[in-house]
């Protein structure tokens, strides 16, 4: 099917920056349609306390993005749900693919598709993945109450996510393959005084063990001494980052050599009309407050880029 429509915007992806370039596209008056495969919200939806998102001192991950969704759908903005898979710029307006063959066009693109967990990639990571290989805390943390788990990384996610896990298991045992952690300070103080976490540093894990019922231990080896050594733990949670969702970004458009696309001020990719918001875009940090103001940024510089492209006659279906 082709809706031979074109809209004036098309934003992929519903977290923090989809929805926050709803709401200003919406108030932009622009004809906006927002496409979603999963769960409104992304990443912060399964992340437990949010404790930094500006007017919030503490707000659950799953409510903040429903207050998000709530803001955008009062201005009655369309959305889709489906997955988009692919993405092809034109010259009079963009189109975008989704799963079911459908394709929907926009004189403006809002990439916002998020990023992916970082997999491990060691043995047992894969197989065991949902019988005690888990990459998300607060989904399944509950399974693993009064049992011994792993923390796998060293980041504010590895750091927030093992003083969760602390609260409901029966020790966590953190692995972190430097001998400082990347996370926050206080993030740090934290985990320092939690009696229930044990940090090992200068380590990593070299395979997730298992039998026929799941995951049963690690081996790791310390990276200054080479010695190896098994632990027990019947669940082993993996925070080593994300990547970009790039797989939606067009050829042509310039990303950096770790998949982020490369934007200038206004978010505006190397291609005219294409725009790319929150953890997709090369920035300094990745912060539910940087992505809500890259979805602000980037509606409103699409608006502008709609003006002027209308301005010029360049809308060939314009109204149909
Ligand atoms: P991150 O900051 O990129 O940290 C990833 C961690 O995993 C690092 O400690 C890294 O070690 C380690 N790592 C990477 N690859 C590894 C491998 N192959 N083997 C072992 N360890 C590996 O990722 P994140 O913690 O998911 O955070 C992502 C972004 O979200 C950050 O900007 C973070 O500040 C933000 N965030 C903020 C909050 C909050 O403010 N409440 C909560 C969560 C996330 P090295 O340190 O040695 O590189």
């Amino acid at each position: 099917m082709d809706d031979e429509k074109i809209h004036d915007v098309i934003i992929v992806g519903g977290g923090p920056a989809g929805l926050s370039a709803g709401i200003y596209a919406m108030r932009a008056a622009l004809d906006t349609v927002l496409i979603e495969k999963g769960a409104y919200g992304g990443q912060v939806s399964t992340t437990k306390e949010v404790e930094n998102y500006p007017g919030f001192k503490e707000i659950g991950g799953f409510e903040l993005c429903e207050k998000f969704l709530e803001h955008a759908q009062a201005y009655d903005i369309e959305t889709v749900q489906r997955e988009v898979t692919g993405t092809e710029p034109g010259v009079s307006h963009h189109t975008v693919v989704l799963d079911d063959g459908s394709r929907l066009h926009a004189h403006a693109l809002i990439l916002a598709a998020g990023g992916t967990s970082k997999k491990l990639n060691i043995a047992g990571e894969e197989e065991n993945f949902g019988k005690g290989v888990s990459y998300c805390a607060t989904c399944d943390g509950f399974f693993f109450r009064n049992k011994e788990v792993a923390v796998i990384g060293g980041g504010d996610t590895a750091l927030e996510d093992a003083l969760y896990l602390a609260k409901i298991t029966s020790k966590v045992t953190l692995i972190h393959r430097r001998d400082e952690f990347r996370g926050s300070r206080i993030l740090q103080q934290r985990v320092f005084n939690e009696k229930n976490i044990e940090i090992k540093f200068n380590t990593v894990a070299t395979a997730i063990n298992s039998d026929a019922s799941g995951v049963t231990g690690l081996s790791l080896k310390n990276t200054q001494t080479e010695d190896t050594h098994d632990i027990g733990v019947e669940g082993v949670f993996i925070f080593v980052g994300f990547s970009p969702n790039s797989q939606i970004v067009p050829a042509g458009i310039k990303c950096n050599t770790t998949g982020y696309v490369i934007t200038d001020e206004k978010c505006e990719t190397s291609i005219p009309g294409v725009f790319a918001a929150g953890d997709l875009r090369q920035k300094y940090a990745n912060q539910i407050v940087l992505a809500a103001a890259d979805g602000c940024t980037s509606a409103l510089a699409a608006a502008h880029y709609i003006e002027t492209c209308k301005a010029a006659g360049i809308s060939d279906k314009e109204g149909q």
